[in-house]
């Protein structure tokens, strides 16, 4: 009565079962970071994915975790895959104890005294497993400059995940666009916080999170610019981290300082900014008389505090913009 089942179970012994994994609209997988701590979910284009990716290492976006392909699975797909893995083994089952009925049926004899039937009901009968279908699009997609392999991810991304390359443009364009998305929320962070904590804590984070966008900013063209001098020599500790010694260092790889790009007033007004970042990181904000002496600020007496505005964030965004475009262009990298 129960060869058929018996005769599935045999073959379920070391059965595998395959499920489809879709691109989505525009070509991409997903694939998630197998790093506990990180877990980041990226899209790689699915051609690429096959041409340009190797099966030995693949690299996180954001982490730079290097594991072999097989290891990119997301979390969403491995959990597809056991469901539809289970509902095909139950289908299996489930149709085996189906036929084993109908053949139990047929055996009766006709007209027999007393009949016997035999009923399997409801249950699973897919034995095929459904595709899993792919996550959102993402906005962001990106093009590595060493190994041309496309990857899509939200918010913004290190490193390639075909070749592992870090790209300082990408990385400073990214950083740039985080800042501004940080200056850019401070109202509904504002509001959200005032509702949640109350006004005098709102104004606190807000301000904090103004202050930390002219270091952001500061670090994110230091990075930028030893990433660029790679090729030019070892720059002095923190040699970037100042416009004079900056700008001079330029001059003498490239036969251009900061002055080829920015004004004098533009130049100025920089000086200022980084200026301000300095004091906030030292000096808790407060004016001491080195600062109005290397500013030329003048609209501040020794003893004040820094007030961060908004313009100021936005005049940092645009003259590092302004320099990091001109950096790049001088450097051959554009
Ligand atoms: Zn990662
Ligand atoms: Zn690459």
């Amino acid at each position: 009565m129960f060869e058929d089942l018996i005769k599935t179970l045999g073959n379920l012994n070391g059965r595998s079962v395959s499920v489809n994994i879709e691109a989505d609209e525009k070509g991409y997988l997903d694939k998630q970071c197998p790093a506990e701590n990180c877990e980041f979910l990226f899209k790689v284009n699915d051609e690429d994915w096959k041409n340009i990716f190797t099966d030995e290492s693949v690299w996180c976006p954001m982490c730079r975790h290097e594991a072999p392909s097989k290891q990119w699975f997301t979390v969403e797909q491995v959990k597809h895959l056991k469901s539809e893995a289970l509902t095909v083994v139950k289908g299996e089952i489930n149709n085996a104890l189906r036929s084993g009925a109908q053949k139990f049926n047929q055996r009766q004899p006709r007209n027999s005294f007393i009949s016997m039937s035999m009923e399997v009901k409801g249950g699973v009968k897919r034995t095929y497993t459904l595709p899993a279908k792919a996550a959102e699009v993402m906005q962001l997609e990106i093009q590595c400059e060493s190994c041309s392999s496309r990857f899509a991810v939200i918010g913004s991304a290190y490193f390639c995940p075909a070749c592992g390359v870090n790209s300082v443009v990408r990385t400073f364009d990214d950083s740039l666009r985080k800042i501004r998305a940080k200056k850019d929320s401070e109202d509904v962070v504002r509001s959200a916080l005032t509702e949640a904590l109350g006004r005098d804590e709102a104004e606190l984070t807000c301000r904090s999170l103004r202050e930390t966008c002219l270091t952001d900013g500061v670090t994110a063209f230091q990075k930028y610019c030893e990433g660029l001098y790679e090729g030019y020599g070892k720059p002095p500790f923190n040699a970037f981290q100042r416009i004079e010694e900056g700008s001079n260092l330029w001059k003498v790889a490239l036969g251009d300082g900061y002055e080829k790009w920015l004004s004098s007033s533009e130049l100025n007004e920089l000086k200022i900014q980084y200026q301000k970042r300095h004091l906030l990181a030292h000096q808790e904000g407060i004016v001491d008389e080195r600062y109005v002496k290397n500013s030329g600020d003048v609209s501040y007496k020794v003893g004040q505090r820094l007030v961060v505005a908004t313009g100021d964030v936005e005049a940092l965004l645009m003259l590092l913009g302004k320099l990091g475009q001109g950096l790049k262009v001088a450097c051959g990298r554009a």
